[in-house]
């Protein structure tokens, strides 16, 4: 399979460094606040990413860090008058609550900055004791023009990193100069939270605490390294630096992943710019699954442009496919009942039992006789096999859905090919990380009080003959992925 990386810029060969095991690590979250729907965003990207790289055999380790110490965390306790690290503790909580909502449970292990004081404290004093960093009255700084090549991600050299400058120290040596370690000592820093280190109390910058991390975990070089769009610059072409210059090993990762942002009005959303919505508010109106879909919808590395529209089109979609599926549950039900099929298949009767959807794996989907589902299959995976192709292989999944739906009423498709279509259906759920056999659970009730009403005036229709009308409304039904069995 294929995958794009932010450093050659093109789509490279999925080749783990090894066996079949990957190590993916993605740059976690500052908790000073709720998180909101463009880290959604961000962690539904790696989460289905992660699935499908399961899915294709791989096993996976997903580590992420968790920023508790920093200057927003700081300024935000001093506000709300509280202990800066029981505010990041409530925040890094509500974080994986939400990410649960979110139905991303992908991560095996958070690192948190703070509990990883010891290895950060060892890899700048081995950035010193090999020349990359210096010590001076105000903290530890990595010296850039010793490290050859810095900003290869980014493709910006020294000078662009001028503009970028965000504290300007002079005790450093070059206003690129950015910290390792911040000395917060004196009355001025009362209640921040500090460590002890050989070069006075203080705190970490916030680049070294990811190297710091994975080097522990994952050592020098790894396989993927995944965050958003802005994070390429600084923050990445930093880690690089720190990594390469005190392992002597190039490069970090053999793939870099970088999530588009979700916009609103073409302007990123952020917490500084106070166009956010937060995860816990989106959940009010919409379903986690309708967000999973909505941001599926758009590949990855693009941007999504945020509108209530297009959410409330991704919930549309989401019950078509959830109908689709209703539809294939009640024929293979059906068959089963007429006894269509000569196996133990036909005890097991609810078909979202874990046993059922375990015996159907039998039933494989790449070799059925069943064209309209071959098609669908090789669609769906080759999109997916192509840097992760999300809005492709959904498309897939309608346009197999669309042609399938009349072959469904029509009684077209055999028992077998049922079960490998509820079986792909099963994988597809499991991909993208959304349950679509809830069907039962998202029917509204004015919908189907809406459904009975038509049903009783097409009952009526035929009652008086009128077929021609009463077909009209059964095929427009259809059109809505709607079966009416009369
Ligand atoms: P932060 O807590 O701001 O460091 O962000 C955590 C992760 O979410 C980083 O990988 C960011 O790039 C990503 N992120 C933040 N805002 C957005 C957004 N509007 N769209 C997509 N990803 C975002």
């Amino acid at each position: 399979m294929k995958i794009y990386s932010t450093m050659s810029r093109e789509k490279e060969d999925l080749k783990s460094l090894y066996k079949d095991k990957i190590k993916l690590f993605v740059c976690g979250p500052t908790v000073y606040d709720d998180a909101h729907i463009g880290h959604g965003r961000t962690y539904i990207s790696f989460d289905t990413i992660k699935r499908y790289l399961e899915f294709k055999g791989y096993s996976v380790f997903y580590l992420q860090n968790i920023t508790d110490v920093d200057d927003k965390i700081i300024n935000r306790a001093k506000e709300s008058n509280i202990d800066p690290l029981l505010l990041a503790r409530k925040f890094e909580k509500r974080f994986i609550e939400d990410m649960a909502a979110l139905n991303v449970y992908s991560v095996n292990y958070f690192a948190r900055a703070t509990d990883h004081m010891d290895e950060i404290i060892d890899q700048v004093q081995r950035l010193i004791d090999k020349g990359f960093a210096y010590v001076t009255d105000t903290g530890v700084y990595f010296e850039v023009a010793k490290f050859d090549g810095f900003g290869k991600l980014s493709n910006r050299n020294i000078e662009e990193l001028e503009t970028h400058r965000i504290d300007i120290d002079d005790s450093k040596k070059s206003p690129n100069d950015f910290a390792l370690w911040k000395n917060r000592e004196g009355e001025e820093y009362a209640g921040e939270p500090v460590w002890n280190s050989p070069w006075g109390m203080g705190r970490p910058g916030w680049h070294i605490e990811d190297t710091a991390i994975t080097e522990k975990y994952f050592g020098p070089q790894y396989d993927i390294h995944g965050g958003g769009l802005d994070l390429i610059f600084p923050h990445h072409d930093a880690e690089i630096a720190q990594i390469e210059a005190v392992s002597g090993k190039e490069p970090l990762v053999q793939y870099w992943m970088h999530t588009g942002f979700l916009n609103v009005s073409g302007e990123k959303m952020s917490k500084s710019l106070g166009n956010f919505i937060t995860i816990r508010d989106l959940l009010k109106e919409y379903s986690g699954e309708t967000f999973r879909l909505f941001v599926l919808a758009t590949h990855y590395r693009s941007p999504i442009d945020f509108s209530q529209v297009s959410l409330h089109q991704a919930e549309k979609n989401l019950n078509r496919i959830k109908n689709y599926v209703e539809s294939l549950d009640n024929k293979i039900a059906s068959e089963f009942e007429k006894g269509n099929i000569s196996d133990d298949l036909s005890k097991l009767s609810n078909l979202d039992d874990r046993e059922f959807l375990e015996e159907i794996v039998r039933f494989d989907y790449h070799d059925s006789n069943y064209a309209t589902l071959n098609k669908g299959v090789e669609e769906f995976f080759k999109s997916m096999d192509d840097d992760f192709s999300t809005p492709k292989a959904i498309a897939s999944i309608f346009t197999f859905i669309k042609q399938s739906n009349k072959d469904l009423s029509d009684n077209k498709i055999i028992i077998d090919d049922l079960l490998a279509i509820k079986h792909w259906f099963t994988d597809i759920s499991q991909i993208l990380g959304i349950n679509f056999n809830d069907y039962k659970e998202d029917t509204g009730a004015n919908e189907e009080a809406l459904l009975e009403i038509i049903a009783d005036v097409r009952l009526k229709l035929r009652a008086e003959k009128q077929y021609a009308l009463s077909d009209e409304i059964r095929d427009k039904l259809l059109d809505l992925d709607i079966e009416v069995n009369d």
